[in-house]
């Protein structure tokens, strides 16, 4: 259809400007076979996995067995799985728990790792090239900085503990997603927490490894199990759309979301980290 039609003329001049930007950033081109160019269903729901990501950490009191919630992960059909140490661990034991993602069917790996003497640069670079799962390792309380990527495949060295819960649900536009998948995701989901089961260092299993609500301990619990519980599953359906002042907000589609910190405490309020005002367009 014309914009003619559907527009008055100094809007129409407003959006062919906007249009023709988009096109000199190869955003996009014009055609005149639009029919080429069929509507998207995004009522489609194209994930059919029961569990889509997971965090597990660990600190140097944790006794949860990686291999056998790997396993459980495995049957709910999880690709996406974060590792993270709180304190350093040996090499020995960061190969082993590499070495059981080998028959996995998770597809992507990130580690979070805590600077010991046998995780430099050289060493890093060598276990990424062999283990092509692996797409983000961080190492945190590194002495020095350092951002590299392989193709695929990114090495981060930062001087800060990353994982300390302060570091949790920052929003800035360094994390917005302009994707398809996270487009449909957002307009029927939570971005952060739809399809996620996280076990913290204790053994808990929950939502999100910083919140207080658990729904069992991984030594008596089957993550299944988990599933049946209202509770749980509840904070997958919070939208953008049902949260108070991010359903203003240009970004509610391509921003992640974060129920842990709101602005009130209240599940259905503003992520607390976040400092854009959608009704003055300011980051302060
Ligand atoms: S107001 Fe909400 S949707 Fe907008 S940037 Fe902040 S957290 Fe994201």
């Amino acid at each position: 259809m014309s914009l003619s039609k559907i527009i008055d003329n100094k809007k129409k001049s407003d959006i062919l400007e906007i249009l023709h930007y988009l096109k000199e950033q190869d955003f996009g081109f014009f055609t005149s076979e639009p029919e080429n160019f069929p509507n998207i269903d995004f009522s489609l729901n194209d994930f059919p996995e029961i569990i889509k990501n997971s965090i597990i950490d660990f600190d140097k009191n944790s006794e949860h067995d990686l291999r056998s919630i790997l396993n459980q992960l495995s049957e709910l059909g999880c690709l996406t799985v974060e590792l993270r140490f709180f304190d350093a661990i040996t090499q020995e034991i960061f190969l082993k728990y590499l070495s059981y993602f080998k028959t996995s069917p998770v597809r992507t790996l990130n580690i979070v790792l805590k600077y010991s003497s046998w995780t430099t640069c050289k060493n890093m670079d060598q276990i990424l090239l062999t283990n092509k799962r692996l797409s983000k390792v961080i190492v945190h309380n590194s002495p020095k900085k350092l951002l590299q990527k392989l193709n695929h495949q990114i090495l981060i060295f930062t001087t800060e503990n990353i994982l300390d819960a302060s570091c949790c649900g920052n929003i800035s536009p360094y994390y917005f997603q302009s994707n398809i998948d996270f487009y449909k995701e957002a307009l029927t989901s939570n971005t952060c927490l739809d399809k996620k089961v996280c076990v913290d260092s204790g053994g808990n299993i929950k939502n999100c490894p910083v919140m207080k609500s658990s729904y069992g301990h991984i030594s008596n619990t089957k993550i299944k199990n988990c599933l049946d519980n209202e509770h749980f599953k509840k904070l997958w359906q919070i939208k953008k759309d049902d949260i108070e002042i991010c359903k203003d907000c240009e970004f509610r589609y391509i921003c992640p979301d974060c129920r842990a910190f709101t602005i009130s405490g209240d599940i259905y309020s503003k992520p607390k980290k976040c400092s854009y005002d959608p009704y003055t367009n300011l980051w302060n």
